[in-house]
């Protein structure tokens, strides 16, 4: 009898990415804090035009996304064929990894970076480094370090998943400036909308041969289950992505709901401000509970604990109050818990059961 085929090397190497619950058993009304979705839901924008654009459901969906990226490219001020479509900016991470990675290449990304990160670069074969930070940062000098010919490319998330912390523009360039030629900085900027007066790197991948920007439609845009992310940077990039992209990547369903909501200025309006204040009374309750809590330009934020032990038995708590947030010991921060920014009710709630578990 014939075995099982083998995998292509590293792929073994590959730790499976764990996915939060989103049910906690004698719960009806479980508050789900652990993957940074909008608390708001979907804009009803985005909810009307995905409904209708069902009803064409047995119709393969526009292949080249005109529609969306023209979209994108208004409301951005970019252009439209420099932008790349996928299920997610995972896909467009993979795309990355995929065309410009292979055995005997590394990636570096940030100790504490996106999981997906290293899962994409072994996948493809190469080697990911994670390269240390200050205080819970990206470290410019010690990413450059790290840097050689062998280094294809560099993944930040700005602002960082699941630190919050952001890199200051001047910092991105230095870092840009300083990597060899032919290596790509991938700027993630999953959470760049909740950063005020930000690009997101969008000026800087129009500008220069080595930068490319990657976003979603997943958190302020309140899309998560509709996979849908894009990318920007050189054309040179986007042309050899696209050999990559299946055919109909996108469904139609998908394509019009991230066209609406990218739209729907109101909505994202509404969701920044409301993130900004309740992100603001969860990090004060958290430090007035005596926790550690840095800043945070994201929807989320990261509590520190005094050891892995109290963060678990803080995280068992919650659960038994129906709340769910996110233990992130698979990123090296065991004694940290990263919580979305709820709405109102979402962070009164967090904060009451925080108060009563502090208190027991
Ligand atoms: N980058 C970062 C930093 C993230 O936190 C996430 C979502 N967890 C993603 C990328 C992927 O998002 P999506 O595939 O939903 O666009």
């Amino acid at each position: 009898m014939q075995s099982a085929p083998q995998p292509q090397p590293g792929i073994l190497d590959i730790a499976l990415y764990q996915g939060g619950a989103s049910k906690v058993a004698g719960h009806s009304d479980v508050l789900k804090l652990s993957s940074n979705e909008n608390p708001h839901g979907a804009p009803a924008s985005a909810q009307a035009a995905a409904a209708e654009a069902a009803a064409a459901m047995h119709l393969y969906p526009n292949t080249d996304h005109a529609g969306l990226r023209a979209k994108i490219a208004e409301v951005h001020g970019v252009e439209a064929e420099r932008i790349i479509c996928g299920v997610g900016s995972d896909e467009i991470i993979h795309w990355l990894c995929q065309a410009y990675v292979g055995p005997g290449d590394e990636v570096l990304h940030p100790e504490y970076g996106f999981l997906m990160y290293p899962i994409s670069t072994r996948a493809a074969g190469g080697a990911p480094v994670a390269v240390g930070e200050r205080n819970r940062t990206v470290d410019v000098d010690a990413m450059l370090a790290a840097a050689t010919e062998r280094t294809k490319l560099v993944f930040i998330a700005n602002p960082a998943n699941p630190t919050g912390t952001f890199l200051g523009g001047q910092d991105v360039v230095r870092l840009a400036d300083g990597l060899p030629d032919g290596c790509l900085l991938v700027m993630d900027g999953a959470y760049a909308e909740y950063v005020e007066d930000f690009d997101g790197g969008l000026g800087l991948a129009g500008a220069r041969q080595n930068v490319f920007v990657t976003r979603t439609f997943s958190k302020m845009y309140g899309l998560g289950g509709m996979r849908v992310g894009w990318g920007y940077g050189p054309q040179e990039v986007i042309d050899v992505l696209n050999r990559l992209r299946g055919p109909f990547n996108l469904s139609n369903v998908a394509l019009a709901a991230a066209e609406a909501a990218m739209a729907d200025r109101a909505f994202v309006d509404r969701c920044l401000a409301d993130n900004t204040t309740q992100r603001t009374r969860l990090i004060d309750g958290l430090r007035d509970l005596g926790l550690g809590c840095d800043r945070s330009e994201a929807n989320f934020v990261l509590a520190r604990f005094a050891d892995e032990d109290e963060a678990l038995a803080c995280d068992a708590f919650l659960k038994s109050q129906g709340i769910i947030v996110r233990h992130v010991a698979a990123y090296g921060l065991p004694h940290c818990l990263r919580m979305t920014v709820g709405d109102d009710a979402g962070t009164t709630r967090l904060l009451d059961a925080l108060g009563t578990w502090r208190a027991a």
